[in-house]
């Protein structure tokens, strides 16, 4: 999708720090970390703009998704555990509408999954 930021990043149109990459997902440093570790995980493929979208036809795409998430966990060595979070929609405050994990980690990250 040629206005997205994430198939610009995938692109390299704009810079990242790469953390991994095979032939259907990119994972890069989330530019503003909101903990030691932080990782955003996409599709290459803009298939979906949200968890939202996901179906029978494209949720295979979600499992390379998390196939890559526990390699970047080991290449890394998260072994005291991590988070993974996908925001969707206005409520769930998500700002890039091109389906993106995040995963957090690099100390603990506290009993409470959100702070509203
Ligand atoms: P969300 O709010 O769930 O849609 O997540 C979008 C994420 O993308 C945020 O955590 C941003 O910090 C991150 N982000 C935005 N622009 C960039 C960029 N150029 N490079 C890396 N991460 C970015
Ligand atoms: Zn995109």
């Amino acid at each position: 999708m040629s206005d997205c930021l994430f198939c610009k990043i995938v692109d390299g149109e704009i810079p990242s720090t790469k953390v991994y990459e095979d032939e259907f997902v990119y994972a890069f440093k989330d530019i503003n970390p909101q903990a030691p570790f932080h990782a955003v995980i996409i599709p290459k493929e803009h298939i979906l703009n949200s968890a939202a979208d996901v179906t029978s036809e494209n949720s295979a795409i979600i499992a390379k998704v998390f196939e890559a998430a526990a390699k970047i966990a080991k290449e890394n060595n998260l072994d005291k555990g991590f988070r993974i979070i996908t925001n969707s929609g206005e409520y769930g405050a998500q700002s890039v509408f091109h389906i993106h994990f995040h995963l957090l980690s690099g100390k603990f990250l506290g009993d409470n999954l959100i702070n509203v």
